[in-house]
Parts: structure tokens; sequence; C-alpha cells
């Protein structure tokens, strides 16, 4: 048997005609000899009825405070009702089809709520239903604890059902359709110079979705590395152009030092001020204090006099209070973002921080920290410099040649 995962986001499933359209490419890999496992995002975007963000609104308003469990079992209703609706859709187009929750399909997490972690699949179900030739359509982004409590994994968790579910079933590979026709050499939002990718490595999609490309959520791209599986990033409506393929086995372009620009806004950069010589080893235990409190740091930049690093915006209350409580001198400026550039080819090729330096630099953006590895390069920039900063370096590296 040909397994192949189709998940399709929450704008490729917007209204009835792209419902219709979604379906339609099911019906197709059937037709193509697979046996295709579906899964769904919830229908649409903020505002329309049953997105994710209009169920959040639901139970937003402040002064009545909201469990994570009780957000979950809500939010998780969005998923449903867009399997059961897609189930419909490929069973008017003559297809057995079966609507399954994340817990019905074999989705077993971790036990916190609002980003859980998958632990195990249970494929019995869904291998059945395969064998019956009936398409189950599980609703992503979801899951069930070992107490039998529903839980979500996180915002844009259902990219990273479609991966565990490839990854449990073994299947040939993934597609991912949206209402863009690919992996972007830059979010198209802050650039419209941006060109699909045609080809790029897991590595590659990881760095970019680390460092802030939204195309795809960063733990799926991680765990079809892992699994070493194929994902094709598609538009969901008439396009042959075959979209985004992320694999391992792709040729990175020699001569092409970068593959896409990223950026993150949403983050804090902190300074620490070292004062007391005398005290150094004791200053650099904050590293340890933050990761009790769970706070994740990048960037880090430590000196004899001064520590930098960023954080994530929903992280503030939590550090300043560790910082404050352990009497540290600091600052936190909430008006940086991060720039990053990705290339499996950068690897030992000479001159492309040059580049990059020399793209910002022309364009009046000023770096205040980087960061590297051997196929990723980070600039710290100001926030309001972020369109700017995207452009200079698309033009920089020329990316916008799109590769044939
Ligand atoms: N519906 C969820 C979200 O909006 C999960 C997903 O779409 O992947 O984050
Ligand atoms: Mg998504």
């Amino acid at each position: 048997m040909r397994v192949l995962v189709q998940k399709f986001g929450g704008t490729a499933l917007g209204d009835s005609e792209r419902r219709r359209t979604a379906a339609g490419k099911v019906r197709e890999a059937v037709e193509a000899g697979y046996s295709p496992v579906v899964v769904v995002s919830a229908m649409g975007r903020k505002g329309q009825a049953y997105a994710t963000d209009t169920l959040l609104d639901l139970i937003g308003d402040e002064g009545c405070p909201v469990s994570l469990r009780e957000q979950d079992l809500l939010l998780s209703c969005g998923e449903v009702i867009s399997a059961v609706v897609m189930a419909v859709e490929l069973k008017k187009q003559g297809q057995e089809a079966r609507a399954l929750t994340g817990a019905q399909a074999g989705i077993l997490t971790s036990s916190e709520h609002g980003s859980s972690r998958v632990k195990k699949i249970a494929t019995t179900r869904l291998q059945s239903l395969l064998e019956s030739r009936i398409i189950p359509v599980v609703a992503g982004y979801q899951g069930i604890s070992p107490e039998g409590e529903i839980t979500t994994l996180g915002r844009g968790g259902s990219d990273t059902t479609a991966s565990v579910l490839a990854y449990a079933l073994e299947t040939e590979k993934i597609e991912i359709y949206s209402d863009v026709s690919g992996f972007m050499t830059a979010d198209p939002d802050l650039y419209s110079g941006a060109v699909k990718i045609k080809e790029l490595t897991h590595k590659e999609a990881c760095e970019l979705t680390n460092l802030g490309a939204r195309i795809i959520h960063p733990r799926a791209a991680e765990v079809a590395r892992k699994a070493r599986i194929p994902i094709r990033v598609k538009y969901n409506g008439e396009d042959n152009s075959g979209g985004s393929l992320i694999d391992s086995e792709v040729n990175i372009e020699q001569d092409k030092a970068i593959t896409g620009v990223a950026t993150r806004k949403n983050v804090i950069f902190v300074e620490v001020f070292l004062e007391k010589a005398e005290s150094y080893s004791k200053d650099l235990q904050i590293f340890k204090l933050m990761a009790e409190k769970m706070i994740s740091l990048d960037m880090i930049n430590i000196r004899t006099d001064k520590l930098t690093f960023l954080l994530d915006k929903p992280r503030i209350k939590t550090a300043r209070k560790v910082l404050s409580d352990n009497d540290y001198k600091f600052s936190f400026h909430d008006d940086f973002c991060k720039v990053s550039v990705v290339g499996g080819g950068m690897t030992g090729q000479p001159g492309v921080m040059a580049r990059v330096v020399e793209g910002l630099n022309s364009a009046g953006i000023k770096i205040y920290q980087t960061v590297d590895s051997h196929t990723t390069i980070s600039c710290l920039v100001k926030a309001e410099k972020e369109t700017a900063a995207v452009a200079a370096l698309h033009e920089a590296f020329n990316l916008n040649e799109e590769v044939e």
C-alpha cells in the first residue's frame, strides 16, 4: 500500500469551493494509486465562524480566566468540525471517508495543555481504515493525554499532526496544501519580490521555520527530517507547478549561498550588566535560573561586563521576575527583530557575511548583534527596519532569480 499524508491548512478550507478543491486533491491521490490519510486544520481565518482565533475570542475576555484545559477542549473543536465537513465532502465526491478526532486517530500526547508533545501514535485504527480503503480524515493540532484529557499541540500544530502520522505510518511523502504556492524566499507580506523555492533540504526548512518562516510548523519540519520523509508544500487550487519540495536528497545549488530570508519580531532583547568582576561566576547562574523557569534564550552573547540574549515576548513577565528576584541589573528592549539568512550552500563559502553586512549597511540598517552557524547568519536590527532588512538581504543575494 502506498500511503501519503495530505494536510490542508485553514485558509485552504475557508469556503465550500476550496473544500471541494481540497477533496479533489484527495481523489486525485486515490486515482494515482495512493491510500491517503487526510489531516485538517480549523476552517478559515479569524472572523470566520470556526477558525481557531474566532473560538479563542469566545473565551478571551479578561476578568474570567480560562484554564488551558478548557481552552484546549474548545480549540480542538475547530479541527473536529473541519474533519467532519471534509469527510462529508469526500463522500459527496464518491470516496469512503471517516472523520476522526486526534484521540480517535491514536495520537497520544504529554499532559501539559496548550503545547503538548506527541509521545506515541497507536496506529491500529488508522491502519484498519486504510486496509478497508476508507480515507481517515484526522482533526489536526490535537491529541489525548495519559489522563484522558484533550490536548493541543501549540499554534500551527496541524502540520505536526501530519508529520507524526507520516512518521508512524512510514508514508512515502507528505503534501501540505495552503494558500501560497510553496515555500517562499521571504514572507511575501513583507517583501513582494519573494519567489517560490523549488527545492530545499529538510535542514534548510528546519532552520527557516525556526528562524520565523511561517509556511510550516518548525516541529513538523523536524519530525519529517528525522523520518526522512519528503514534504511537498503546494497551493490548494489550480497550480501545476508542483509547489516546493523539502527533501534530504535534493541537490543544494553549490553557487547559491542563500536559500531564503526569515524574520522574528516577537522577541525581547535583554541586556544584563555585570558590574563586579568578583561576582562573575555567580552572575553566570542566570542561564540556569532561566532554564529552571523553562525560558529559552537565543542569540546569547557572554562578555565580562555584559550578557545579552533574546527571549520570546510572552515570557517577559517570568524573565523579569527571575532577574529582579536575583538582583541583576538589566534592561529589556522590545523594539528589535531578528533577521536571518539560511542556506545549505553557504558552508565554507567565503564572503557571505560580507554580503549580509554590506547589504544591510547600504540600506542604512544598523546591526546590533549577530550569530551564525554553518548554514545560517542572523542579525539583530531595529524592528522598524524589518521590511527594509528583508528587501536588502533578498536583493544582496539575488534571491528573486528563480532557479530552474
Ligand atoms: N488551528 C490551529 C491554529 O490556528 C492549528 C493549525 O492550524 O495548524 O493554530
Ligand atoms: Mg498552519
